[in-house]
């Protein structure tokens, strides 16, 4: 798709047109219809369905915000391309009621919750979406343009893990980023931690809730100051110098860290704060900003509700800055930002 016609202030032009619409006593803005203008704008293939909302993403938060939508008597589009985050991971945990199912298992039990409503849920990748005066075109694999007043993003993230052999294998099962998801598990184990030098002391807290045994590994010259050594060693946390040949596993358990040098450090457990990026480009496709630093690096800016400087679009779960990164508050978000998207329907159309 064309996204030339994308510029910002679309979103102002939108409005001036609806209220010019409305003043001409035009009924089509507000059952739906395309003004006359708008589909000068429109994309070459014109949509052949219109939904309320498409939600991008069947994880958590977009079944979340379609359950709450399906619930409100909206026609909604769910589309997923597969996996989420957790994939790698054998059970979702801390999320009440389903604490310790499979991923898969929750995402199922999600979808066939939708049934009785009025959402549509359609597996493949949203391919491109556009602004468009009636809100959204969105483009499906497979070449379908659909059309839909409100578009929520519910995209994901993805982590970028460091270049260390076999951590792809163990990521997820004994190579973890978060202790609150795993750490129960491996209570009382060794552990052995990745952090920049920084946050050493900061990550070092975190994890000795859940085990006194820690290992900070520098996969590299050690940059950690004499006071943060201090500290380590006041904790008994051994640094172990030097850059990481390979990690050993065996069945999904982590067995050994293996140094350059030779040395071989038996452990349970690897933690990475991996780097987090967006899992799709169309945050930022369709015009929408990205926070620059902190814990929210990467993710889109929007407000509380979930609504981003786009007009009818909206940003939710790991994508969006707000929240945490988890399933509970993916599903939060989700739910939360179905209620905004849909009040702004009702307020459009009792206008
Ligand atoms: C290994 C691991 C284990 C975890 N374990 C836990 C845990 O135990 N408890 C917990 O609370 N949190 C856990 N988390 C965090 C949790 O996975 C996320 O917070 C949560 O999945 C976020 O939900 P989401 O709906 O925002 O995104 P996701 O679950 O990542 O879902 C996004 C979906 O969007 C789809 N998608 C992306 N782009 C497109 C596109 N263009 N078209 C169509 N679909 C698209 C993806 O395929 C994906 O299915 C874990 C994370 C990791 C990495």
């Amino acid at each position: 798709m064309d996204h030339d016609a994308l510029r910002p202030g679309d979103g102002d032009l939108m409005s001036r047109r609806r209220a010019l619409a409305l003043a001409a006593g035009s009924a089509g803005v507000l059952l739906g219809g395309v003004p006359a203008e708008a589909e000068a704008e429109g994309p070459a293939a014109k949509p052949a369905r219109r939904f309320d909302v498409v939600v991008v993403g069947g994880g958590p938060a977009g079944l979340a915000a379609a359950l709450v939508l399906g619930r409100a008597c909206r026609k909604v589009l769910v589309c997923d391309s597969g996996q989420g985050r957790n994939a790698p991971a054998a059970a979702v945990h801390g999320y009440l009621t389903q604490d310790g199912t499979p991923p898969s298992e929750f995402r199922r039990v999600g979808r066939e919750q939708l049934k009785p409503y009025d959402v549509e849920v359609r597996d493949g990748k949203v391919a491109d979406a556009r602004k468009v005066a009636s809100g959204f075109e969105v483009a499906l694999d497979g070449g379908e343009v659909v059309a839909c007043r409100k578009l929520i993003l519910a995209t994901g993230m993805a982590d970028v893990l460091p270049d260390i052999q076999g951590l792809r294998e163990l990521w997820g099962k004994a190579a973890i980023h978060c202790p609150y998801c795993h750490g129960w598990e491996f209570r009382d184990r060794p552990w052995a931690f990745l952090a920049p030098p920084e946050a050493t002391v900061e990550v070092a807290t975190l994890l000795l809730g859940w085990t006194k045994q820690l290992a900070l590994l520098t996969n590299g010259p050690s940059e950690v100051s004499a006071e943060h050594r201090a500290w380590l060693e006041k904790h008994a946390i051994e640094v172990v110098e030097g850059r990481i040949d390979r990690l050993e596993g065996a069945g999904g358990r982590l067995v050994a860290v293996h140094l350059e040098g030779g040395r071989r450090l038996e452990r349970d457990v690897l933690f990475v704060r991996a780097r987090l990026k967006q899992a799709s480009d169309l945050p930022q496709k369709l015009g929408c900003t990205l926070l620059d630093q902190g814990m929210g690096a990467g993710m889109v800016k929007t407000e509380p509700s979930g609504a981003t400087a786009v007009e009818g679009l909206y940003v939710v779960g790991d994508a969006s800055g707000v929240g945490v990164t988890s399933v509970a508050s993916a599903v939060a978000e989700g739910s939360g930002t179905a209620g905004a998207a849909n009040m702004a329907m009702l307020i459009e159309d009792a206008r």
